[in-house]
């Protein structure tokens, strides 16, 4: 008994009417057994109590403790931008983007930082891949205790300056990676087809093989980055770069899809995570597949910008790796996995016409798992499984509307929301517990954040 009370100090033990472990069934009266930051065992109660029998027990009672969810797609910079610019078609909705990105300070940004990582845990996401403009995500993934995948971005169309522009991401991503630690890992982002050259694509894939760095960038979101890669036509090809300067360099119609386009650039690879993939037809799915590249599904953001429907089953058909993304609030105003996950069993279904087009289960799957494979790290995160990291989160459903439960997969995707998680957990720190954040002043980034929408915008 001695030897057994000392084997489990320190072991806490979280049960709950259910347990999802995501990598197998469903657990009915579930426990998920916690220590040193990973976990011990997941499974029926009885059994690890009785595993772990001077373990202390936390009783969740009429929850589901399921992985915490893996956002592929996020910019928490842009959190303040959320609900102004919600009914413009993708390329005009970019070119008033870049005029008020502009108007932000470093400090706005580090507080619609924080705004976007204090809503991710709150909402129950554990893992983020974020994509960063001005940096300051960092600082926030840190200071909320997320998991992340913090990609910078970069732009450049103008070749003749591309040396300079390599130089310098050399310099920031010396800077940020001294911010790296067992939670965070920085990685590279250049933009989009129509933001970053052909050379520098090329340039950018060889310093992330050299860095042994994730790549990711925004591919075949829109109809006008395909007109602009196909036909050199559009508002990208013409607005935009008016707009940013660009005008006078040499462009060609290149007469691909922006997916094929890329692949002439020796970018793909299992660390590269394409990001949205709407526009692409089945030679595309197939280069992807081809690739080994990820994909970054974001349905809201892809709906509500007008950009159409992600040809989901063919992705999943074709074996790629897929996860689920929020995309920024400035998009999507929400980041609700949930609320992503509905999205996408809706879309897919009404598109498709047909019922048997994509279940909760697998929505619930592609949210946690099927992220941390797309993120190349399922070997520590996405399912509830001894020796990988605690990550977990607690969905109540004494108020849910989902009453009674038959499946609590259906109870997650139709029924439940963000306000319905209250507590959350990363390597085995709790970040929120009884719908209180505990590393972040929730009322003081409100405060702040509505604090600069009155600056900026009156
Ligand atoms: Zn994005």
């Amino acid at each position: 008994m001695i030897d057994s009370g000392q084997r489990d100090a320190g072991t806490t033990i979280y049960r709950a009417e259910w347990v999802l472990p995501v990598s197998s069934d469903p657990v009915r009266d579930g426990a998920v057994a916690v220590s040193g930051g990973s976990i011990k065992a997941a499974g029926p109660a009885p059994d690890i109590i009785k595993s772990f029998p001077a373990a202390t027990l936390v009783d969740f009672h009429h929850a589901i403790i399921l992985p915490g969810f893996v956002n592929c797609h996020s910019h928490f910079e842009y959190s303040v931008f959320r609900g102004f610019l919600d009914n413009l078609n993708f390329g005009r909705w970019l070119l008033e983007f870049i005029d008020f990105r502009s108007r932000l300070s470093a400090e706005d940004y580090a507080i619609s930082s924080r705004l976007g990582a204090s809503e991710s845990v709150a909402a129950g996401i554990t893992t983020v891949a974020e994509s960063m403009y001005s940096g300051q995500s960092v600082y926030a993934l840190k200071e909320a205790g997320l998991r992340a995948v913090a990609f910078q971005e970069t732009f450049g169309m103008d070749d003749s300056r591309l040396s300079e522009t390599i130089a310098a991401l050399e310099v920031r991503l010396d800077e940020l990676d001294e911010q790296q630690d067992q939670l965070l890992e920085i990685g590279i982002f250049p933009h989009a087809t129509y933001t970053v050259s052909a050379a520098m694509y090329r340039a950018v894939a060889e310093m992330a093989r050299r860095r042994k760095k994730k790549l990711a960038t925004h591919l075949a979101e829109s109809k006008a980055e395909s007109a602009y890669i196909r036909s050199g036509s559009g508002v990208l090809a013409m607005d935009l770069r008016e707009k940013v300067g660009w005008e006078n360099l040499m462009r060609e119609p290149f007469g691909v899809t922006p997916v094929k386009y890329l692949q002439q650039w020796d970018v793909y690879g299992p660390d590269f995570l394409a990001v949205h993939c709407v526009q692409v037809g089945s030679p595309d799915v197939e280069v992807l597949a081809k690739g080994g590249v990820a994909i970054a599904h974001c349905p809201k953001s892809n709906a509500k910008l007008g950009c159409g429907i992600a040809p989901l089953h063919s992705f999943l058909e074709a074996g790629i790796r897929v996860g689920l993304g929020t995309d920024s609030p400035a998009s999507s105003n929400v980041m609700d996995m949930f609320g992503e996950m509905r999205t996408a069993i809706f879309l897919h279904r009404g598109a498709q016409r047909d019922a048997a087009v994509l279940d909760a289960a697998e929505c619930v799957q592609i949210a946690t798992l099927g992220g941390a494979r797309a993120l190349g790290m399922d070997d520590r995160i996405g399912s509830l499984e001894p020796g990988k990291q605690a990550d977990l989160i607690a969905v109540d459903m004494e108020h849910s509307h989902f009453t009674p439960i038959y499946n609590p997969y259906s109870a997650l995707v139709y029924g439940a929301s963000q306000e319905d998680v209250f507590f959350v957990m990363v390597a085995g720190r709790p970040l929120y517990e009884k719908k209180v954040l505990l590393m972040m002043d929730e009322e003081k980034i409100s405060d702040q954040a509505k604090a600069v929408k009155e600056k900026l915008w009156g």
